[in-house]
């Protein structure tokens, strides 16, 4: 009986360091993620070019800003979450060169949460979003939101990817726990 419970344990605990590797492999190098906060991009995301040809993901208008931390030059083009109008944003050595159209609003979620935060194309949209967001949520223009996503102390916001070492670590830790699980038999007979 005694054996089994440590076995069960063991076997139990294995399980959960595989499923946690496997969870954290998934969620670092399938779904594409967020560069600025990290947050999977599941429910959709904002494409960023930069000068160099390469696509970015960013999960909400405001992390879209925020890779002024990251690049200094890039190059924007999402959709209006009211009406699906396109609107594109470029900046230029961290400076906010075009918004088209210039009415374009980023209203900022009031729950805090990032998925929530939305861009609207003008005034209209913006007044439409704002009635479906969290209370508290507040509208910027782009100008605005630009202005406090460069502000040199947003940059701690910036995410770093987990790393390859923890998923070992994780995965040689799974392996070991399982060996003692095996083991376990020999040890307390
Ligand atoms: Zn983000
Ligand atoms: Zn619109």
């Amino acid at each position: 009986m005694k054996l089994q419970l440590w076995r069960m344990l063991l076997f139990s605990t294995a399980a959960v360091l595989f499923l946690t590797a496997g969870f954290t492999y998934y969620d670092t190098y399938v779904v594409p993620r967020c560069e600025v906060c990290g947050m999977s991009t599941i429910y959709g995301w904002r494409d960023v070019l930069t000068p160099d040809g390469v696509h970015h993901v960013s999960c909400c208008p405001l992390c879209t800003f925020l890779l002024v931390h990251k690049y200094s030059s890039f190059h924007v083009e999402t959709v209006c979450d009211y009406c699906g109008r396109e609107i594109t944003i470029d900046v230029e050595n961290g400076v906010l060169k075009k918004v088209d159209p210039p009415t374009a609003y980023l209203i900022l979620a009031g729950s805090g949460q990032r998925k929530q935060s939305k861009i609207a194309c003008s005034e209209e949209c913006k007044d439409k979003l704002l009635m479906e967001a969290p209370p508290g949520s507040k509208p910027l223009t782009v100008k605005e939101a630009f202005r406090m996503a460069s502000e040199p102390v947003r940059k701690y916001l910036l995410w770093h990817p987990i790393t390859w070492p923890l998923i070992m670590e994780l995965t040689v830790l799974g392996i070991l726990t399982l060996a003692a699980g095996f083991a376990a038999r020999k040890f307390l007979k």
